[in-house]
């Protein structure tokens, strides 16, 4: 076994990208402010996960909106993540958007809209295992969930895509000030940009990072203080993902696997040969910890996890052989799940200009969530206009 790498970019930056240079998609149209249309108002995004780019997408409908989206990663999604080996693809953090039970109907219009080209259902449901491993069909009614044909990833990608926003990925955020004509910029590393954004004054800046990330790009803000210490309350679970590829077939009836439990080592197990596009043969498990599981493994080094990850399978699916994978790769997500969200108080009095969005301003820990949390900030900023 060895090490994985991070796939390049997906979707339309693929396309697009050139290695080397870490501006990945300025407009189609201007590649530079000094050829830009005039603008009104210029806004900042800080990150690229699907909150980041629901934003990006619906700022894209207001006119004269200039639309700057920092990212600290190598591209964008955020959670929504997909790493990609050989011949295959496999989503690492979220593995499906589904449809919220109460209002769908704006994921609905994106679905069926600018990602309609992109995404796939997934083949198959999800069943449920309980404490002592008794499998079950569970209360999957066969209810539609989607990833992209190359991973979940093509989310945010493809909303970005649809904007003429500039989106300049490894360009990490260290801090946010107020300036003279709206919000400063204050990045780690140097400006990806092309066009020194982070010079610019914004006139609003919409924070999209996990709570205890915003609240560390808050601090010394004045006004944003009730903000800063909500943000930083927010709880998150940790949870450990191992993907582990077999050259064989794994013959099961469901998709996936829950423990709904919560008692067991491992939450979730699935299976990425469901998702029509990621893989040509065989199999690639998705295992992730329980966030228990996950805290224990959190020092060891990916090969004892994924050993360990890979016998819990073995055992729970009684096929010994699951513990001898092709290769794996591990990832550990830090703030992975929010358990509580922000108030609506809290966000409704940050400072003029200043906006937060994301699942732990939703209160869900789900990408739909997440993408109606960005739509109502991009909206919310054109009504300040
Ligand atoms: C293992 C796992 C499994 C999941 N499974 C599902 C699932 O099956 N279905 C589902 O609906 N949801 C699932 N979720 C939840 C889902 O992934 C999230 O709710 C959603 O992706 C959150 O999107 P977001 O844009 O709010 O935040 P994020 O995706 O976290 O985006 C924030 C972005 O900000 C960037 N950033 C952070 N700090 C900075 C900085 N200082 N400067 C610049 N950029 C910065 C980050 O790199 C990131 O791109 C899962 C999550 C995990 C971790």
């Amino acid at each position: 076994m060895e090490a994985t790498r991070a796939r390049g970019l997906s979707g339309f930056a693929t396309a697009r990208f050139n290695p080397g240079r870490r501006l990945i998609h300025a407009g189609a149209l201007f590649p530079a402010s000094t050829e830009r249309p005039a603008v009104t108002r210029r806004v900042a995004i800080v990150g690229a996960g699907v909150a980041g780019a629901a934003a990006a997408y619906r700022l894209q409908r207001a006119v004269d909106v200039a639309v700057t989206v920092f990212e600290s990663r190598s591209q964008p999604g955020g959670r929504a993540a997909t790493r990609s080996r050989e011949d295959t693809v496999y989503d690492v953090g979220a593995n499906y958007l589904s449809l919220p039970d109460e209002d769908p109907g704006r994921i609905e219009q994106l679905v069926e809209g600018p990602l309609a080209d992109d995404l796939v259902t997934v083949d198959g449901r999800v069943w449920t295992v309980d404490a002592d491993g008794t499998i079950e069909p569970g209360r999957d009614e066969g209810e539609p969930k989607w990833t992209g044909a190359r991973g979940i990833d093509a989310l945010a990608d493809r909303l970005l895509a649809t904007t003429d926003a500039i989106v300049a990925c490894e360009s990490g955020v260290r801090g946010i000030a107020a300036a003279d004509a709206g919000w400063a910029i204050q990045l780690d590393g140097t400006d990806q940009t092309g066009h020194s954004a982070a010079a610019e004054a914004f006139d609003d800046v919409l924070l999209t990072p996990p709570g205890p990330t915003t609240a560390g790009l808050l601090d010394g803000v004045a006004g944003a203080a009730r903000l800063r210490d909500a943000a930083a309350a927010i709880d998150y679970r940790s949870i450990t993902t191992v993907a582990a590829r077999y050259d064989r077939p794994l013959d099961l009836p469901y998709y996936a696997l829950v423990d709904v439990s919560k008692s067991r080592p491992l939450g979730w197990l699935a299976r990425e040969s469901c998702k029509p596009g990621h893989l040509p043969d065989g199999e690639v498990l998705i295992l992730q910890g329980s966030p228990e599981w996950s805290r224990e493994h959190s020092e060891e080094p990916d090969r004892t996890v994924a050993d360990d990850a890979t016998a819990l399978a073995a055992a729970l699916l009684d096929r010994p052989w699951l513990t001898d994978p092709d290769w794996i790769d591990v990832v550990r997500w830090r703030h992975a799940l929010a358990d509580d969200g922000l108030p609506a108080a809290v966000a409704d009095r940050a400072p003029e200009g200043l906006h937060v969005a994301g699942d732990w301003v939703a209160g869900e820990p789900r990408l739909h969530a997440a993408i109606r949390s960005g739509l109502d900030a991009g909206a919310a900023i054109v009504e300040r206009q």
